[in-house]
């Protein structure tokens, strides 16, 4: 999911997330559920629920190595950060010492300090560009979203929209549903804090994590200025971060003329399991169309 650029304007606004949560609860209703695909021995990719304000959660890799754990994006709850964390604890004892940040929305970020707080030693990596952003962006976010979900629940439960719409009596029982999940989320955000990348890269980096090597590349624009994507050599894995999400693709912050280009370079990587940013693992670099089908 993508915010824009635009500090003001850059929570997806409350009226959309009802909206959004009314419209797509049966597009998403057979993904909503946490699921943890192994793709490798020792490799992971967890696909989270919704959170309980109903925003998406990017797509979580977790990559162990014989000294230390990779993850890729820390998703947009803290609370389910910390349950991925408490799951990596079962699959290893080994710290994650390198959190990445695939890029600066904040469906991939939000959890990055839940990380901080359980592994003190941790690197957290992202692009410079992508760094830039969440400087730019992430406090103000933090600051506004308690105030926002406030708002929203004061309507909601006055049987309005956030925008003054009467809902309808089908919407005040979903309201109904989603008003207890909102109300911990607000909870949630009241008590977070910005935690930005603390190492930075321009178009590489490549980390030994004991006996498994991750490549992490910076292959041009495309979703947002600084995407990063994650490759395996040996056992032939690309995360691809918000470059690539199944089966929609957003593209309110991109680059497009530059995103065809960037995706070409990824094409180039020898793949056989691709991570999107956002749904089910891939297979092959054939792009899921399965609504046209
Ligand atoms: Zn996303």
């Amino acid at each position: 999911m993508t915010r824009t650029r635009d500090g003001a304007s850059c929570q997806l606004s409350f009226l959309a997330l009802v909206i959004w949560l009314i419209a797509t609860t049966s597009l998403f209703a057979n993904t909503n559920e946490r699921q943890v695909t192994n793709l490798a021995e020792g490799v992971y990719a967890i696909q989270h629920k919704s959170s309980n304000d109903g925003n998406v959660n990017g797509n979580t890799t977790v990559i162990i190595g014989d000294r230390e754990v990779f993850v890729v994006d820390s998703c947009y709850s803290p609370s389910l950060a910390r349950e991925d964390i408490a799951q990596i604890r079962q699959w290893t004892n080994n710290p994650v010492g390198y959190l990445l940040n695939t890029h600066f929305h904040n469906d991939h970020n939000n959890g990055n300090r839940a990380y901080l707080d359980a592994f003190p030693s941790l690197a957290i990596i992202a692009q410079e560009e992508t760094k830039k952003d969440m400087d730019l962006i992430q406090p103000g976010n933090i600051e506004r979203a308690p105030k926002q979900i406030a708002e929203t629940i004061a309507a909601l439960k006055q049987g309005k929209t956030p925008g003054g719409r009467t809902l309808t009596e089908d919407e005040k029982k979903q309201v109904r549903e989603m008003l207890p999940g909102l109300e911990q989320q607000e909870a949630e955000f009241k008590t977070m804090v910005y935690q930005p990348p603390t190492l930075m890269f321009v178009d590489q980096l490549d980390i030994d994590i004991g006996n498994r090597e991750v490549q992490v590349k910076h292959l041009g624009r495309g979703n947002t200025p600084g995407d990063a994507i994650v490759y395996l050599p040996k056992e032939k894995i690309l995360i691809a971060g918000d470059l690539l999400v199944s089966p929609i693709p957003y593209t309110f912050d991109g680059y497009r003329a530059d995103w065809a280009q960037t995706l070409q370079n990824m094409a180039q990587l020898d793949a056989t399991t691709i991570v999107p940013g956002h749904g089910p693992v891939l297979h092959d670099k054939a792009y899921p169309i399965w609504w046209l089908t």
